[in-house]
């Protein structure tokens, strides 16, 4: 079969390999100007099932009350972005409550550790290198309520079977001794072995280059508009380049999807949730860190990309915005100066690299894939902040469903259909 991918990040990208294993040929369509770069450009970089827990979590309509207005919060809620949430919101605070939260944190933690096996598949097959790093990853907690928080999720994780080690300060230095002069402030940690990290970009340029060479055709610089139906299927796909005909069609066009399947008049309820980073080359005065440190409070993670250290994280519902704003920068050069002051006294402001891309939010904080109720039409995204933890699975999953094949995991969690009269 003849099938056209929309988007080069990293669901796009994973989609394409499967696809093309299964022996599809694949015309790959992007607006940018070559792979990775929206959301998946400069994102934490961490590969963790174990930390699959959706956004939603029990108590957040609360919580993003009290963060109203604060720039220094971890999820902010611009007042311009308000009305395009409205129907959103409301399904995302629903699906906070516990049952519903824990039901969708374990079809993540499904999909996360079989998207490991795929991605260990892929990379023994490939060869792929991307600054690969599998020490697990570390979260930090600033006050004994916090850590209770994490003690409940560690027992969460324990009922699935997934490691956890509870470690005080000292146990946690042990683990990670570039937390050493942070280690006083902090309340506690937990280890999370399983976990990983590497660099995405890194991952996507190389698996565009298997892909090229496999015979994918690449059309970059060239902007989806809407899909053709005929009937029960799509028979084209329009672009300001003109139709493209396929025999299938997948859109992983990230925050942009709902766009897009909306001129087929499927209703994909993703949302931007905006995220920044910085990356800075670490120098020999400073400790390198070993692994991931996730910093809880704040919902922002310090990362070790070969010899870059990237620090990234929080949320801002603001649209498709792609202002860098100064304040929410600062916020991550707090977290720095809290966690590795060392580095930070080290960090030249002109040599940070600042960014910002757009999480694909579902709505209920698990992604949305698959078929729909077009025959040719099929769904990648939604991923919100696990893009990467999750895109070798759900990439095998969708071909899987392109191909007409049985997928590994049962594709119902995942798919659009399930937001049917919510
Ligand atoms: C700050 C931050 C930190 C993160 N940290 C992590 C992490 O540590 N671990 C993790 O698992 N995940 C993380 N994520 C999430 C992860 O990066 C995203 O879920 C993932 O990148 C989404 O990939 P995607 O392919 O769906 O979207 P994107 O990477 O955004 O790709 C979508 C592509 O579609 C193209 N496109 C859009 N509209 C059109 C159109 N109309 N026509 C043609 N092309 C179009 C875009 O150009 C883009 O290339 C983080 C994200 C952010 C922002």
């Amino acid at each position: 079969m003849h099938v056209v991918v929309v988007g080069a990040g990293l669901l796009g990208l994973s989609t394409a390999y499967a696809l093309l294993r299964d022996g599809h040929s694949i015309s790959l369509v992007d607006a940018g100007s070559g792979p990775a770069q929206g959301a998946s450009f400069a994102n934490a970089g961490m590969l963790s099932p174990s930390l699959t827990d959706p956004w939603n979590s029990p108590g957040i309509f609360f919580k993003m009350l009290r963060w109203l207005g604060r720039e220094d919060a971890p999820f902010l809620l611009r007042p311009r972005a308000v009305p395009a949430l409205a129907g959103w919101g409301i399904r995302f605070f629903w699906q906070s409550y516990r049952p519903r939260y824990e039901r969708n944190w374990a079809a993540n933690l499904r999909l996360g550790l079989y998207s490991m096996e795929v991605l260990d598949a892929l990379c023994e097959r490939e060869g792929l290198r991307f600054d690969r790093g599998r020490q697990g990853i570390l979260k930090v907690f600033r006050d004994p309520a916090e850590l209770a928080d994490g003690h409940a999720q560690a027992d969460f994780l324990a009922r699935h079977g997934i490691e956890t080690r509870v470690l005080d300060m000292d146990a946690a230095v042990e683990v990670e001794p570039a937390l050493a002069a942070a280690a006083p402030a902090l309340a506690g940690a937990i280890h999370h072995p399983i976990d990983e990290h590497g660099d995405a970009h890194r991952f996507c340029s190389e698996l565009e280059s298997h892909l090229r060479d496999g015979g994918a055709e690449f059309h970059y610089g060239t902007q989806a508009i809407r899909l053709s139906q005929r009937g029960q299927r799509i028979a084209a796909l329009e672009t300001h380049q003109g139709p493209m005909e396929a025999d299938a069609f997948v859109i992983a066009a990230g925050s942009r999807t709902f766009e897009i399947a909306a001129t087929a008049g499927v209703r994909v309820p993703v949302r931007p949730a905006k995220g920044y980073s910085i990356s800075f080359e670490l120098d020999d005065t400073c400790e390198s860190p070993r692994m991931p440190v996730v910093d809880d409070s704040l919902h922002v993670a310090l990362t070790p990309l070969g010899k870059k250290l990237r620090v990234a994280g929080t949320a801002e519902f603001a649209g498709h915005d792609t202002q860098l704003r100064p304040s929410r920068i600062q916020n991550l050069l707090d977290v720095l100066a809290q966690t590795y002051p060392g580095c930070a006294q080290h960090a030249e402001p002109e040599s940070l690299s600042p960014w910002c891309g757009h999480r694909p939010l579902s709505a209920d904080g698990v992604p949305v894939l698959g078929s729909t109720r077009l025959d040719n039409l099929f769904l990648n995204t939604g991923h919100g902040p696990l893009g990467w933890t999750l895109a070798a699975g759900s990439g095998r999953l969708v071909a899987d469903l392109v191909s007409g094949r049985a997928p590994a995991l049962p594709p119902e969690p995942y798919g659009v259909a399930r937001f049917r009269g919510l």
